[in-house]
């Protein structure tokens, strides 16, 4: 053997053996979001659902994390800061949407999300909510607003893309709303989208997967919440047909201001998890997180009696009886579980901040 030889073999194995060190990387990352789905929420929707603590999917994921929710500019955040961070790596102020405050406290830098990145490298991207397409947390996805209330500034970014083709796959609420919004401007916004090259639907029960873009804008007070098992399955069908991967994010609305409708919720959001992550390949990082914890606390209730019964009983029975779960309809500042499975995952360890989210995907996907 020449040195010359030698010298190629020991740059091979130098090179077979980083390979062989290296994290697995993800092809696909699929994020969900409870929101307002804290600790305590899902402690309460164990005992709501199995009657028994710890019993959620979510709290079986192998790999997980307590994320700090904090906003730029305050200790407890709203959703459009909390899921700026996640989404992009770096704190706002509280109703900002992927934008930094600039000197005076209006639209300075625009920063770029992870569907953008997917977008960017050619990954088909999806936004999936069961609250208004235009609301902050799947705005924050794909949108960028001083505030997030502009609707119709928001809504008309996924029209416009700035990376890539735009995002592949769009289920929201608030069909009324939004229409009536764009309507102002003289857009209507079915032929808008069609226009965009999506394909429409008024019931995402009804999205069928033959086109590669399809958008369903629903009417959340005739419809209710759509079932969200089928419209994940026909929505993976069809970003999973780009062989770079792809990008989801699905929010479910998991705010206890209604104790019972919050974890119903919860426990749908829960069974979807653990549907998809019985369903996907391990080239796919699924990770759960809350954009913000809730106030709603557990204050009794024991073993024996179905616990929801127990928190019928009590939650307006007149003092001094005391409600099993007690809820002030408020944000909270505490840490929030993040929890994780696929490649990439076992970055998720400890205290982090919430911008930490957003690396944690970028490296999964080897971005970083
Ligand atoms: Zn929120």
């Amino acid at each position: 053997m020449n040195t010359k030889t030698a010298a190629r073999l020991l740059v091979l194995s130098v090179f077979v053996v980083a390979q062989l060190f290296a994290a697995p990387r993800a092809k696909n990352v699929i994020l969900f979001i409870g929101d307002a789905g804290g600790i305590s929420t899902l402690n309460a929707a164990s005992l709501y659902a199995h009657d028994k603590p710890q019993s959620l999917f979510i709290q079986s994921m192998p790999h997980f994390a307590l994320s700090d929710t904090s906003a730029l500019n305050g200790y407890v955040t709203d959703s459009a800061a909390g899921m700026t961070a996640i989404v992009t790596g770096r704190k706002t102020n509280n109703l900002m949407l992927s934008v930094l405050p600039d000197q005076d406290g209006g639209e300075g830098e625009i920063l770029k999300t992870i569907l953008e990145h997917a977008e960017e490298r050619g990954l088909s991207t999806g936004v999936i909510s069961n609250m208004a397409i235009w609301d902050a947390t799947p705005a924050a996805c794909y949108a960028h607003a001083a505030s997030r209330k502009s609707t119709v500034e928001i809504f008309s970014q996924v029209l416009k893309p700035r990376f890539g083709n735009g995002v592949e796959v769009l289920i929201g609420a608030d069909r009324i709303g939004l229409y009536a919004a764009m309507q102002k401007i003289g857009v209507n916004a079915d032929e808008a989208l069609q226009k965009a090259g999506f394909e429409t639907f008024e019931n995402p029960a009804a999205i069928t997967t033959k086109t590669s873009r399809v958008a369903s804008i629903y009417d959340r007070g005739q419809i209710g919440d759509f079932a969200p098992i089928p419209a994940v399955d026909k929505t993976l069908e069809i970003l999973s047909r780009n062989k770079k991967g792809y990008f989801l994010m699905v929010e479910w609305d998991l705010h206890t201001d209604n104790i019972k409708r919050g974890l119903d919720r919860a426990i749908v959001l829960d069974d979807l998890i653990r549907h998809v992550a019985s369903k996907v390949g391990k080239d796919t990082l699924i990770l759960f997180a809350a954009d913000h914890s809730f106030d709603l606390r557990l204050q009794g209730g024991k073993p024996g009696t179905p616990f929801a019964q127990q928190h019928a009983a009590t939650v307006d029975a007149p003092p001094p009886s005391r409600p099993v779960l007690r809820m002030e309809n408020k944000h909270t500042g505490e840490e929030i579980l993040v929890a994780a499975k696929g490649p990439g995952a076992e970055r998720l360890h400890g205290f982090i901040p919430n911008t930490k989210i957003f690396e944690i995907m970028m490296s999964a996907y080897g971005w970083r």
